[in-house]
């Protein structure tokens, strides 16, 4: 009940030209799930992804997958691109991994040594850069039958991860083996695993309380407006309508945009892999409805830049709001902080308290 007023208040009016804008071309959306509790488990959101993949491998689709894992490294967590080939790999790959990697370096090596056609999943600015490839490279573009784009608010560098990590290490005194950005219900916890079998979990706000803030956020990031991944077959995310916040599981939005994205959520459903209830793409949009607009905003970012000596090119010319403009000085002005020695000591210095403060003023911004 509180859910549903919650989700009328926040509710934007979505207009033709910013479906267009924001999500680009689309056939369909659905808000789904894997209707295995196993495969939703250690999954980012619905674990629809997993079981739209796994279904893939099972028909005879493709013979690969192109995955990102954890890979942790004396206590330092990097995400690594490998590529599957059995449901076990497919599964060890779920769950979010938001931090800096180098996908078209490590992916490209791993198309070209394969023999077989590849499903990928990808972040919207990689399967763009892979698009490009393919519309140089036949050989690569060959093998290539679908692809899923993760709906991507920003991605962080490494400096957030080892210092997250560290602390958790220190106050455990014991060393990390694998981690686990995001498990469990709504927001979720983050999940570090120790080289003794032990786990300890931490609401994700350890983590993403920097995040949302844009602290040590990627560079490329600044200047990317593609928040639903324009170029994919496929797109998915969380769906974060108050209403859900209690449902015991949890959904992933799904936008179809290309047949080879019809064809695969058909098969999954088929199998009954998946449970899928077509939406309305507003609905999908609902659920984004602060870091959505806000990602698209280049403009905004570009006037914020301009202030920092940081050249932002500006892609999509909209007008900005004061608003627009202040949310813009943050993102780019943290993001310039976190750059600094000094910075980094200000940033992991400030009172939890504060930067939650900082963060609801954020919010409140990107809301307006
Ligand atoms: C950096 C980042 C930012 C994101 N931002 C948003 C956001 O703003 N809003 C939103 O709704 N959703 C966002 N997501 C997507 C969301 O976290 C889930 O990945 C999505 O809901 C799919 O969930 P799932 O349960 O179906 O995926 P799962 O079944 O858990 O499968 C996840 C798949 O994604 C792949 N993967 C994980 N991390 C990466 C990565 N860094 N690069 C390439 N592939 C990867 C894995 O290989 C796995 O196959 C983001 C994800 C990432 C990695
Ligand atoms: S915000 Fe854009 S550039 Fe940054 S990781 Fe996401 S898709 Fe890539």
């Amino acid at each position: 009940m509180i859910g549903k007023l919650l989700d009328k208040c926040l509710k934007k009016k979505w207009t033709d030209e910013a479906v267009l804008n924001y999500v680009g071309e689309y056939q369909d959306a659905f808000i789904t799930h894997s209707t295995d509790v196993s495969v939703r488990e250690k999954s980012a959101s619905g674990g629809t992804t997993t079981s739209l993949l796994i279904q893939g491998l099972k028909s005879g689709d493709f013979e690969g997958v192109i995955v990102c894992k954890t890979s942790v490294r004396k206590g330092r967590v990097r995400a690594r691109f490998f590529i599957a080939t059995t449901v076990e790999d497919i599964l060890a790959a779920r769950g979010s991994k938001y931090v800096e990697a180098k996908f078209l370096a490590e992916v490209l090596p791993l198309i070209r040594g394969f023999e077989g056609r590849l499903a990928i999943v990808g972040l919207p600015c990689d399967i763009t850069a892979l698009k490009r490839f393919c519309n140089k490279y036949v050989d690569i573009a060959n093998k290539i039958v679908f692809t899923i784009a993760l709906f991507c608010g920003h991605n962080s560098r490494i400096a957030l991860i080892d210092e997250i990590t560290a602390r958790i290490e220190r106050e455990s005194q014991k060393q990390i083996v694998d981690y686990r950005f995001r498990v469990g219900n709504w927001r979720g916890q983050l999940e570090a695993v120790f080289d003794d079998g032990t786990v300890k979990s931490k609401p994700t706000k350890y983590f993403n309380d920097y995040q949302n803030l844009f602290f040590f956020c990627q560079r490329k990031c600044m200047s990317c407006n593609d928040h639903y991944g324009y170029d994919a077959d496929m797109s998915v995310g969380d769906v974060w309508l108050f209403r859900l916040r209690s449902s015991p599981i949890k959904h992933t939005g799904v936008i179809v945009r290309k047949d080879a994205g019809i064809r695969m959520h058909d098969i999954a459903l088929a199998a009954n892999a998946i449970d899928s209830s077509k939406i309305e793409i507003r609905e999908i949009m609902d659920g984004q409805s602060r870091i959505g607009p806000s990602h698209y905003n280049v403009s905004a970012r570009h006037k914020a830049g301009r202030l920092f000596g940081v050249h932002i090119k500006d892609t999509v010319k909209q007008e900005v709001a004061w608003h627009e403009y202040l949310n813009a000085l943050i993102t780019v002005g943290n993001m310039c902080l976190s750059e600094k020695a000094w910075g980094e000591k200000v940033i992991f210095g400030t009172p939890r308290p504060i930067l939650k403060l900082y963060l609801y003023f954020k919010k409140a911004l990107e809301s307006l």
